[in-house]
Parts: C-alpha cells; structure tokens; sequence
C-alpha cells in the first residue's frame, strides 16, 4: 500500500509533520505529495469544484495569524470552556493552547508550549523527544486539534459541515468548538449533522469501520478500477445518514444494478409505485449529479452482461466494437448507438474486466471456455439429465439466438421435460461443466447467448 517497505525506516518519522516526510516511493516528493496526486487523480470526480487546502499553506494567510494570535490572547476564556467537558484532566494556568515544531529533532506532537511572543510570532517550547528548549516559528507547528478545527471554519467561513457520530455526544469535541467559536471570537459556528461510520466487508465478514490510522477499507482510486464515481455517490445518499453503510468490493456489481435501476426509474423506463420511496430515489439520484441530471443516453449496458463480453472480446476498440455487434444481434441493444453510448459500452467493459479478473470476484464468474468434454462429465449425469441437455441442443437450432429467446425456449423445455428441481440444478451444472468444466457459471441465458451459436450447438451434439 502507501507505506514504507521498511518500517524501521518508517519509525524515524514519527511525530513528524507530514509534510516533512518523503514520500515512500518517489525520492524527491513528500508524503504528502504522494497522497496529493492520489487524491488529485480521484477528487475531481466524485467532488465538484473542489478546491484542495493544505493547513500548513493556510497557517500562513493573514487571517489565520489573526485567529492564532486572538486565540491565543483569550486563551483563559478557550481554557475555562474545554475545561467544563474535561473535569478529570483540566488544562493547567499557563497552558497555551500551541502545539509548537521542535527546532532540534523536527518533531511536533512531542513538545511543549512554555510561552509566546507574539510580536516576533514565535514560541518557546520544550521538547519531552530530545530534550532540547528553544524558540521556533508559530507558523510552523500548529493550534491544538479543537482549536485547529474553529480556526479553520472561521478562515475558510465554513457554513456547512457533516461530521461522524465520534463528534456528535454532547459536550464532545464539536459542541465546545461551536462554544468557542460562537463565544470567544464572536463568529456563527457551521451547521452540521452526524452521519454514521461506513464499515467494511468481504463476503459475509464484517471488518469493521473503515478507518484511515489502521487502514479498514479501499482507496477512492480502488472504487474507480470497478465502478462509476456516481455509483458509490448514489449509495452514500440513497442510505439514511444514520444507517450504518457496509461497503465491499465484492458487491460492486449490486451497487451498480441499484444505481442503474435508480436510473431507469428516474427517466420513468421502470414504473415505481411507493411514493416516499420514489421521492429518495429521485433527489438522492439529482444530488449524485449535483441537481444537473444529464440527458438519458438511451442505453444501459448491464454490468453481468458486460462481466460476460469482456471476457469474450479483446480490451481495445475492436473489442468494444465487437461487443456492440454481439449486443446488437442479441437485441439487447435495440438502439442506434450514439458516442456516448459506444463510450459507455466501452467504460463498463474495462470496468467489469478489472472487476472480474480481481480477486473480488468469485471464480465462478471467469470464463475460461473449455474446448473438450470428457467422459467423466458424462458418467456424472444420469441418462435422463443428459437426454434433457441433448434435447435443448436441438431446441436451441431452431431458436432465435437472442437473451430473451434462449430463455424462453429453456422454460418450455423445463415444463415439457417436467424436471424437478434437483434435476433442474442438475442440468444446468451439467451444462456449465460442458462449457466452462466448471459446476457454476455467470447467468446462463445471456452467457449462452454472447457465445457463437455453431459452436454451443456443436458442443450439444457432442455428447451423445
Ligand atoms: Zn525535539
């Protein structure tokens, strides 16, 4: 991941500004450089005019010398306020409310503030790491934590702010910033709300609540590899914020089926009839497009679909144009394809072939076509089963090698053959062991369907 390969290396920054620390995998860049570019890659997608800051840039605007230096001066009117929700372990006298950078061993969470200048904007402070005492800049460590947090909603005149449940008990850390804003420097506080921790799972396992310190989870970049931005945006806002989210790669292709759906019903494709229900879809789905829901493109290329084509076709142009052929002779796409359409094919395409080739998916879904059947496929069936197999190869000469047709003509022949359903499941393992040598497969009628038809009759008459 985004870490030292040598962690004895890694101890030596502890403490440290993260600016002041390189970057685990480029030479000449910090740590913070490197997670930048991450972030500069993905933020501009899920956000909208988003506007990076970065504290130790703002520690030097005017106006946050100004909050420091106020803060500081009312620090007794700071003091008595924390010292209310802090009766077991109350800030001293002469606590001064700075976390200051030791000069001598560049750390800055193992000093302190023994008194200030203001006028030089400097601070004397002693360092518990290397026990050396001197003045450094105030620009250069930083408020303590709570006193960071106002600051920065008085500079930057923060309105708004969601914030999670960790904030939210009374007393806690947002009530007595919102105390000290709105006593102290006389300014309105942000309205907020708190939102539920996002947990992390695979399969059925519960990691627990992402977390950064520990990393639970998967980076924005990771979500990208699979999956639209608007997907994840859209399942953040369906959920009420008081709900617990439980996020898992492996679930990606449900994500994306609800938010398609939320699509559908959105432009009225799908008729929806519970109106509460139909209201959250409709805002939650014109907020993950900032209130500027684009124009219906005309087409949705279903993610299982695409699961199945990707394998099946290269990951070029030619491969998406070859899917598009496909597509259009399944009559799955009716529509005359647009640009936007051909680069929507194309996008879940590449989506779904990192998804499925990741160690996400199951392996039921890969598709490894097999070429020869052997007798022990065969021998595991009984005589009824594999006449039921060899019928539908018969069935499926005549059938129309669309989706819908393959499934229609499989229906008919269930009814006709009067199969239980043991024997249904016995069908369709023996089907996919003749296919794929494997007792699972992805869904079988449009996997069929996205097949040569000479071919899958051909390996129907083989059996007999
Ligand atoms: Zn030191």
């Amino acid at each position: 991941m985004n870490l030292f390969s040598d962690p004895m290396k890694a101890k030596q920054y502890i403490n440290w500004r993260y600016i002041d620390i390189p970057s685990p995998h480029n030479k000449n860049g910090t740590w913070v450089d490197y997670h930048l570019n991450d972030l500069a890659v993905w933020m501009p997608k899920f956000g909208h005019d988003v506007q990076i800051v970065q504290t130790h840039e703002l520690y030097l605007q005017e106006r946050m010398i100004k909050v420091v230096i106020e803060l500081v001066n009312k620090r007794n009117a700071v003091r008595e306020i924390l010292n209310k929700y802090r009766k077991e372990n109350p800030f001293p006298k002469e606590w001064i409310p700075i976390d200051p950078l030791c000069e001598q061993c560049n750390r800055i969470a193992t000093t302190r503030a023994l008194e200030v200048n203001l006028d030089k904007y400097k601070v004397h402070y002693i360092c518990d790491e290397c026990k050396s005492e001197g003045w450094s800049d105030i620009n250069k460590g930083k408020l303590t934590w709570r006193l960071e947090w106002l600051a920065i909603w008085y500079v930057l005149n923060v309105h708004f702010e969601p914030y999670g449940k960790d904030h939210a008990t009374p007393g806690g850390s947002r009530d007595s910033c919102i105390e000290i804003i709105e006593s102290v420097l006389n300014h309105r506080g942000p309205y907020g709300f708190w939102n539920e921790w996002v947990g992390y799972s695979e399969g059925q396992k519960d990691f627990g609540d992402m977390s950064g310190s520990g990393f639970i989870g998967f980076t924005p970049t990771k979500w990208l590899e699979y999956a639209e931005p608007e997907v994840l945006k859209y399942h953040y806002l369906k959920t009420p914020p008081k709900r617990r989210i439980i996020l898992g790669l492996d679930k990606i292709p449900s994500y994306i089926g609800d938010y398609d759906r939320a699509q559908r019903i959105y432009y009225g494709i799908e008729p929806f009839e519970d109106s509460a229900e139909l209201h959250t879809i409709q805002r939650s789905y014109e907020i993950t497009h900032f209130n500027n829901v684009p124009e219906y493109r005309g087409f949705q290329m279903d993610y299982q679909q695409a699961i199945i084509l990707s394998q099946l076709v290269s990951p070029d142009q030619e491969g998406t144009q070859q899917a598009i052929k496909k597509l259009h002779a399944t009559e799955i796409l009716k529509e005359k394809v647009t640009e936007e359409i051909v680069d929507h094919i194309q996008l879940r395409l590449t989506l779904s072939r990192n998804w499925v080739t990741s160690k996400y998916a199951p392996d039921h879904l890969r598709i490894e076509l097999k070429e020869e059947i052997t007798p022990d496929i065969l021998n595991a069936y009984s005589e009824r089963i594999r006449n039921v197999v060899f019928d539908l190869g018969k069935i499926l000469k005549k059938t129309k090698w669309t989706e819908e047709e393959i499934k229609q003509k499989m229906m008919d022949l269930r009814e006709k053959a009067g199969l239980s359903r043991k024997e249904m499941n016995q069908f369709f393992q023996m089907l996919y062991q003749i296919f794929l040598g494997n007792i699972k497969g992805p869904r079988f009628a449009p996997f069929i369907a996205a097949l040569d038809k000479k071919w899958v009759l051909r390996k129907l008459e083989e059996i007999i």
